[in-house]
């Protein structure tokens, strides 16, 4: 039992180190190299060795190897299905033999020498569902690989696939560099969309300061200037550690002073200095070149088992740090944006949009973040196409290269080439000119050819929101996304502030109705000053839960909005992530004691409507209770669509299966809508889908009263429903209700558009072939 435990940690030591290094590779043949080096050695075989699959010939290739002849690389192949790798590969399954050359599909190539090997144990390495290359382990006496090993394997190959699939699309992109130029090979990654709209570029990487980590590699013409900011920076730091070192003098022993003498030497020209001027020689730039180095002496030094040396590791990486920082001030003020810049960073911060001058930002796109991230909101208000979440990017070597931002599906391509481009070009250049023609609807109500009338409202949260909304024609607001006001403080707006905020929104729309949720915060809408902790923040502390838990907060918010609507009269209140009647209950109740507290204070003053949000499921199934109890309903698809599948609508690696035409989203829309208007309330939606054409056909026919959209998709949306009979869409629902799969009412309702002549109003890139 405790030797059973014993090997399992080894093991799992082992995964893990192998895993580190290999990401620490710098390219494919280089993590290749690693992985078969390390896994022959932890399998104690004789051989170890990865085919990857070629799709362009169809083909597997030996791409590394140990134990084979090396020359074999790149020259041995086979198609699926032929030989023992070709059989793993096309099977998608592990195959253990200990006689290998009497399985009828063994194959024998006499490059490879490998007709010495006797026992053969392959798995397939496979990434989202693709089969992206076989690895294989040999041996050369008879040997019964036992379900240890196979275990071994299938893990090893199981946490290598997504670094091979991210060197593979790296190494894409580098070779494409556009210095390069030739033969370039587009390469597209997937996050998740942001803001709406398109956009072609060139990719301009911000990087956290001196973070050496996520330097990017980047081709220097300058190899002289680059040098020059190498030695600036070595006096630099030089001149600091002295200093440091002269600071510490009384309070450390000799011996501990010493280690300023190590890191001096380690400046020297024999030590790091010297690599790096190397590697500027060669072409790379002054950063780049500096984090290759420490790499290389990290990776050495953090492999030695003397403590002493591999501490040695921690001094390497400070003095690259400090090394960096100094480089990188430099370079600051050379930051240049070229027209349609496109702002690529791990994490985007609206001070960095504030940076590129007016007219060059052409998109964004962030590693880390949600779709209610700061930087997502800001981008909607401004109109900018923006991607956010997309873990697989490397983004660190984008800069300078080209991209397609497609902010409607959270797709970004790069290096396109010249079908894709002009594909991007011509839908760019159709949304100018529909966004041109769809100007003179602006005056005019969204009513079918059959007289039927529904009312469009835009989301706003900024106060940039009000004018977009307003010139794309809004008939006032479905979703005003209080939270936003609280991003931007510090701490807790106070009530005046707030009452501020609130009355900028209801004056600017005034007579219309403005509907303001109240604070919805928590899951992936995160307050800096009052940070929640917690392993499952969707299901967890948001919405309505956090107001009722802190009344203190919740009824100021209540009294300012409250306050602002004073002469106006024209504010609604929404209720976010209700998930039962006692939550409604309790809201009502403070409702009633502020609108009470300020009519006690003097201000006359209406009770506004209150309404609810249906996100939840279980909101679903007490539709009529809650609709009997509020003034009005609106659905959030957005939280409503992650809920009912199980999907985080923020995780590209899911976002496939994030679909609102599902048809188990369909059935519990058409459910609300029945539930509202049995009880005679309106009900509206504001989820992202009430902006997506085929969904508002849908919706529309269901019933839905009003839809509340980002305003960029409102005047789309008024152009599609002017021309499309209720008769018809009401058709067209009864028809997709029926469909079991949300693939198929998507191509049925793509094709109903098509056959209409309406298929401008679809969203731009989604008829683009890749
Ligand atoms: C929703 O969930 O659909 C919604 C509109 O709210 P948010 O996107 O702000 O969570
Ligand atoms: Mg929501």
């Amino acid at each position: 039992m405790a030797e059973a435990q014993a090997n399992a940690s080894s093991m799992l030591a082992m995964l893990r180190t192998i895993s580190q290094e290999v990401n620490a590779a710098r390219d494919l043949p280089a993590a290749l190299a690693i992985i078969v080096r390390r896994v022959r050695a932890a399998m104690k075989s004789h051989v170890c060795s990865v085919y990857l699959y070629n799709e362009e010939t169809d083909r597997y290739v030996l791409r590394a190897t140990e134990g084979l002849n090396k020359r074999a690389v790149g020259k041995v192949s086979m198609e699926p299905g032929e030989g023992l790798v070709g059989l793993v590969g096309s099977r998608g399954e592990t195959l253990t033999l200990e006689d290998a050359m009497s399985h009828p599909r063994f194959l024998y190539f006499p490059e490879t020498g490998e007709e010495r090997y006797a026992s053969f144990l392959g798995t397939p390495i496979i990434h989202h569902r693709k089969v992206l290359g076989v690895l294989v382990v040999q041996q050369k006496e008879r040997r019964q690989f036992d379900e240890g090993d196979e275990a071994f394997l299938i893990t090893m190959s199981a946490q290598l696939s997504g670094v091979i699939a991210h060197a593979e699309a790296t190494g894409s992109i580098r070779g494409l560099d556009k210095k390069r130029g030739k033969g370039i090979q587009e390469a597209r990654f997937t996050g998740v969309p942001g803001a709406p709209g398109v956009a072609l570029g060139t990719a301009v990487v911000v990087l956290p300061p001196a973070d050496l980590e996520v330097v990017p590699d980047k081709a220097t013409d300058n190899i002289a200037d680059e040098l020059i900011l190498l030695d600036r920076a070595l006096s630099a730091v030089r001149e600091e550690v002295r200093l440091l070192s002269s600071r510490l003098a009384k309070r450390l022993r000799p011996q501990e002073q010493a280690l300023f003498d190590v890191y001096l030497m380690l400046l020297d020209d024999n030590a790091l200095a010297g690599d790096v001027r190397r590697q500027i020689k060669a072409g790379q730039w002054a950063q780049g070149a500096l984090r290759q180095v420490v790499e290389k002496h990290l990776q050495r030094f953090e492999r030695m088992a003397d403590d002493y040396l591999s501490e040695r590791a921690a001094d390497i990486k400070d003095l690259g740090r400090r090394l960096l920082s100094h480089i990188q001030q430099a370079h600051q003020q050379t930051l240049v944006y070229p027209d349609n810049t496109i702002l690529v960073s791990e994490e985007l911060s609206p001070a960095m949009l504030g940076e590129v001058p007016p007219g060059k930002l052409a998109a964004l796109v962030a590693v880390e973040g949600t779709r209610n991230s700061h930087t997502a909101i800001l981008a909607r208000a401004m109109g900018i196409p923006t991607v956010v979440g997309a873990q697989d990017l490397p983004y660190t070597r984008l800069d300078g290269i080209e991209l397609i931002i497609d902010g409607y599906h959270g797709d970004i391509y790069t290096n396109p080439g010249p079908l894709l481009r002009e594909q991007y070009e011509q839908v760019i250049q159709e949304e100018q000119q529909i966004s041109r023609e769809l100007d003179s609807l602006r005056q005019l109500p969204c009513v079918t050819p059959d007289g039927h009338q529904i009312t469009l409202w835009a989301n706003t949260g900024l106060a940039a929101d009000i004018p977009r909304a307003q010139q794309r024609g809004a008939e006032g607001v479905g979703l005003y996304r209080s939270e936003v006001a609280f991003m931007n403080t510090a701490r807790f707006p106070s009530e005046s502030e707030q009452v501020q905020q609130y009355r900028e929104q209801l004056a600017a729309f005034h007579p219309l109705p403005v509907t303001m949720r109240t604070l919805d915060v928590g899951g992936d809408k995160p307050l800096s000053y009052f940070p929640i902790k917690e392993e499952n923040p969707y299901l967890g502390w948001r919405g309505i839960r956090i107001s009722l838990d802190h009344p203190e907060i919740f009824s100021v918010q209540l009294r300012a909005m409250i306050k602002a609507s004073a002469g106006l009269d024209n504010l609604r209140i929404l209720l976010p992530m209700i998930s039962g009647i006692h939550e409604l209950e309790d809201a009502q109740y403070h409702i009633h004691r502020a609108w009470r507290e300020l009519c006690d204070e003097g201000l006359q003053v209406k009770l506004p409507p209150v309404g609810i949000m249906i996100e939840v499921p279980s909101a679903v199934y007490q539709a009529h209770d809650l609709a009997r109890m509020a003034d009005f309903i609106s659905v959030g698809s957005n939280d409503l669509t992650q809920y009912l599948l199980a999907v985080d609508r923020n995780n590209a690696r899911v976002a496939a299966l994030y679909d609102y035409l599902h048809p188990a989203v369909l059935a519990a829309l058409q459910q609300i809508v029945s539930a509202a208007h049995d009880c005679n309330r309106p009900v509206s939606i504001c989820g992202e889908m009430a902006g997506d054409p085929l969904a508002a056909v849908l919706l529309m026919a269901m019933g839905f009263d009003s839809l509340s959209m980002n305003a960029t998709h409102l005047p789309r949306i008024k152009w599609l429903l002017r021309q499309m009979p209720m008769q018809h869409a009401r058709q067209l629902l009864q028809q997709t209700m029926q469909m079991d799969s949300p693939y198929l009412v998507h191509s049925t309702l793509v094709l109903e558009l098509e056959s209409m002549g309406l298929d401008k109003a679809l969203n731009p890139g989604a008829s683009v072939q890749i």
